[in-house]
């Protein structure tokens, strides 16, 4: 595949803001895409929807996006060709080259999994150190088998990995799993995991000694994990009794403690906080328990703690 990293760094060498701005990869077709767009938006970043362009420019923030293949998003990162890149753990992991994880991202959940065939003898993966495994994460197998002491055969393909077993093409794959349903249908079971993945925000080693780009990186850190932590939280607010209050701020002792308004009506009072998305219903049943009513309940948009 030819190198198109200097033709990216032509394009996205100019900013409209005459600014150097951070360059940012992200897929352009596929699992992450609309996940890492509405982050990105979610953060207030504003910029021309993709559409068939390659990349575009933030009117808002020093960023330039690049929208490319994700298994490119690695080695455009390893080089240094873009300051930040949003992928999934599993092809840093494949990559094996030193990229810095910065920030998982909540979306884009998967596991690399070793799989036999449902009624292979195969019970663990130190069975198959000698093994024919297909995959397509050729370095993260041969790493992993390598940490058993083992050197199988790697055969890699580049789609269709759970056929090869039942094709009589290898004993065992290496491949990404999310709800297991694929390896099912192609009467596969995993026997170990290799690796837990999500989205990351990642980042080339040298993009945070330039004091500019660091500066724009963590800003960015601060609005992603502003909306990150809105979306742990919701926002209550109820009316209750005053003699109510001991046993409400058992309940939610809020992020520092709630605000607590006195109505109109002697005797009762309005309580605002914030809740544990985990815990939210209990905390209601908990709540209504203890003498609160009107509880009012609403999503969060940003929370910065
Ligand atoms: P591209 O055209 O960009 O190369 P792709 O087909 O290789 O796309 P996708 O299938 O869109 O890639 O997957 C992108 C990422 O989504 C994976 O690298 C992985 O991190 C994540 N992912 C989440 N669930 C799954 C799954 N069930 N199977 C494969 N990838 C998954
Ligand atoms: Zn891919």
């Amino acid at each position: 595949m030819p190198d198109t990293s200097a033709g990216f760094e032509q394009v996205l060498g100019s900013s409209p803001t005459g600014q150097t701005p951070l360059k940012l990869a992200m897929q352009r077709s596929g699992r992450l895409t609309e996940p890492t767009l509405a982050l990105l938006h979610a953060i207030g970043l504003e910029f021309e929807s993709y559409g068939q362009r390659l990349f575009s420019h933030c009117r808002n923030f020093p960023l330039s996006i690049l929208y490319g293949r994700d298994d490119d998003i690695p080695g455009y990162l390893a080089r240094g060709t873009v300051d930040l890149g949003i992928v999934g753990r599993n092809l840093l992991y494949e990559e094996g080259a030193e990229i810095d994880e910065l920030a998982p991202l909540g979306f884009g959940y998967c596991e690399l999994v070793v799989a036999t065939m449902r009624d292979a003898p195969y019970t663990a993966p130190a069975e198959l150190l000698d093994a024919r495994i297909a995959t397509s994460y050729p370095q993260s197998a041969r790493r992993y088998f390598a940490q058993l002491g083992g050197a199988p055969e790697i055969i890699t393909i580049s789609g269709s990995v759970e056929v090869a077993p039942s094709l009589g093409l290898a004993d065992a794959i290496v491949e990404l799993t999310a709800t297991g349903s694929t390896l099912l249908l192609n009467d596969l079971r995993p026997i170990t995991t290799i690796l837990e993945s999500e989205a990351v925000l990642a980042a080339h080693p040298g993009a945070r000694n330039d004091p500019a780009k660091r500066a724009s990186i963590d800003r960015l850190l601060m609005r992603i994990s502003a909306v990150q932590a809105a979306k742990r939280y919701k926002y209550l607010m109820m009316n209750a009794p005053e003699d109510a209050l001991p046993a409400i701020r058992a309940v939610v002792p809020g992020l520092k403690a709630p605000t607590i308004v006195p109505l109109a009506d002697p005797g009762w009072v309005a309580v605002h906080t914030a809740v544990e998305e985990d815990a939210f219903w209990e905390s209601i049943e908990r709540l209504r328990a203890a003498g609160a009513t009107e509880i009012l309940v609403s999503s969060l948009e940003k929370l910065l703690l």
